[in-house]
């Protein structure tokens, strides 16, 4: 998955004694396009010495390979080919994956950090605050802090088949995993029995968790659930979410989302290979 980097280290601790330094990487977002230094065939996040005066402090975002990781407001990117702006998206393509992972995560709390600058209580300034990853109200302190939404994720099986759907916005035209947030008052279980039986109109059982992902780009976690669906119930889909959904063997899967980058794509390959039956 996107977020399995080794050899390379995530460090999400918010380091409150974090001193400014030439070597720290640092994030510059133009809308949802991320500033990168071109090193040969590569992109890489330039580091705060390459930007020279042009870089402001910034705010502390986290830590690769025991490297601080700022996140820039003001910055005036050098007139210069060796650094370009990238979409956002560009992270499903990027091979160093390192670098898809750290760009997501900067682009969320960048978003959190741009949609926090009034107090949703007051409507006086917020302050991102020095001592944890929160923002503060100057008027009435009230304190926010990153908003993860959680959704589920669930492989559905029956005997030697996989239920894969395609959603009406997928790209590509990928099949993948039923999933949703979970609602207020409900837990990830029934969670999973409702999404399910709303976008594909089945009654699913045994349901068994697998794994949990970080998926920033829509500031969630998926959570992985593994479940069994009679497939001789009629599939309904619905469809302002599905625009088609499917038995599959796994001999005849159609195209599906990579292991390598999300959950959906590892529980899929975990079921290709045979083994999502010994889970
Ligand atoms: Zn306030």
């Amino acid at each position: 998955m996107i977020q399995d980097i080794l050899p390379h280290l995530f460090n999400n601790q918010f380091d409150k004694e974090a001193l400014v330094c030439e070597d720290d990487y640092v994030f510059h977002f133009r809308k949802d396009a991320l500033l990168l230094r071109k090193e040969g065939d590569q992109l890489i996040i330039p580091l705060r010495k390459e930007l020279g005066v042009h870089a402001d402090a910034g705010l502390f975002l986290f830590s690769l390979d025991g490297k601080h990781c700022y996140l820039l407001n003001d910055c005036n990117a050098p007139d210069d080919s060796a650094f370009t702006y990238s979409e956002i998206s560009l992270f499903r393509s990027l091979r160093q994956q390192e670098i898809a992972w750290v760009s997501i995560v900067a682009h969320q709390l960048m978003n959190w950090y741009q949609a926090n600058r009034f107090c949703g209580k007051c409507g006086a300034a917020m302050l991102p605050r020095k001592d944890e990853r929160a923002i503060s109200c100057i008027s009435c302190e009230n304190t926010v802090y990153p908003k993860i939404s959680p959704a589920i994720i669930v492989a559905i099986t029956c005997g030697e088949n996989i239920l894969l759907a395609k959603g009406i916005n997928f790209r590509g035209g990928f099949y993948s995993l039923v999933a949703g947030y979970a609602d207020v008052g409900e837990s990830l279980e029934e969670a999973v029995i409702r999404e399910v039986k709303e976008e594909v109109g089945l009654d699913v059982k045994n349901i068994r968790y697998y794994k949990s992902s970080p998926w920033p780009i829509s500031g969630s976690l998926m959570i992985g659930f593994i479940a069994e669906a009679d497939d001789q119930q009629i599939i309904t889909i619905d469809p302002k979410e599905i625009s088609h959904a499917a038995w599959f063997s796994r001999e005849n899967l159609p195209p599906h989302p990579p292991a390598s980058i999300s959950i959906a794509g590892e529980l899929i390959e975990m079921f290709r290979t045979g083994k999502m039956s010994k889970l």
